[in-house]
């Protein structure tokens, strides 16, 4: 399924020799050479050596490619995944929209869990990953393949949503702070549960690039924090 291309070629390589194989036996057989004293000397032979050769080289020479190919697929899928959530990570959501202007339609959600440190000193670091994966979980239910979600690093995550309507926006940032609310965390024979604030930005005339976009949501995310937490604003 990842290289269909390359392994139907390496396949009629394969197909290709066998076949010329295949021949030499049909030769020997219709001929009746049941007794040989040297090499057979016929066109299937000489068609096998050609086959052979051109056969052997190229199923080497594609499998190296294709591994090569593997290979790198992983590596870039990596370097552009978090490996604790696997979101996006903070590259490939700077890959996706760093150079581009901001679009009219275009809508930021900026997350970032509430007093996150004293979970981790209360229960333990390995406490503190159980929860930013379950807040992953909750971002990928409610966000669905459409929208770009990233984990920017600690315990901040971005939600870009492409052609939106600010309603919209507002929907999804409080879904996700309410189901996050309401989501039981197991640790360690117990469940914790925690909450999230956010802050919304959107594409328009006073915002043409990414950072402020992002810099629009995180001003909106710190009106959230202070108004006490646990809640969503918009970015004026
Ligand atoms: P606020 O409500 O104002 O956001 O408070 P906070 O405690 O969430 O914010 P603060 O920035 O003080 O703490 C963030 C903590 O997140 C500190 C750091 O130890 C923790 N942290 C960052 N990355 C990770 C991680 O990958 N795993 C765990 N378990 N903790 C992390
Ligand atoms: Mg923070
Ligand atoms: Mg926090």
């Amino acid at each position: 399924a990842e290289a269909p291309l390359p392994l139907t070629g390496i396949v009629m390589l394969y197909l290709l020799t066998a076949v010329s194989f295949l021949l030499c036996a049909g030769v020997l057989i219709h001929d009746g050479q049941w007794v040989m004293g040297h090499a057979p000397e016929n066109w299937a032979e000489n068609l096998n050596l050609i086959a052979a050769i051109i056969g052997i080289t190229g199923i080497g020479a594609m499998s190296l490619a294709l591994n090569q190919w593997r290979v790198a697929g992983n590596h870039q899928r990596a370097a552009m995944t978090d490996a604790l959530t696997g979101l996006l990570n903070r590259r490939a959501l700077f890959d996706t929209y760093g150079g581009e202007p901001v679009r009219t339609h275009t809508a930021a959600i900026a997350f970032d869990l509430d007093s996150f440190k004293s979970v981790n000193d209360r229960h333990g670091h390995a406490a503190g990953d159980a929860v930013l994966k379950a807040f992953a979980d909750v971002l990928r239910d409610v966000c669905g393949a459409g929208a770009c979600v990233a984990r920017l690093g600690g315990e901040e995550f971005i939600v870009v949503l492409d052609r939106t309507v600010p309603d919209r926006a507002q929907h999804i940032a409080e879904r996700v702070r309410m189901d996050f609310a309401a989501k039981l965390i197991p640790i360690g024979g117990r469940s914790i549960t925690c909450t999230v604030s956010a802050g919304i930005a959107l594409g328009g005339e006073d915002c043409v690039n990414f950072d402020s976009l992002l810099s629009n949501a995180d001003k909106a995310l710190y009106i959230s924090k202070r108004n006490g937490r646990n809640r969503v604003s918009l970015a004026a």
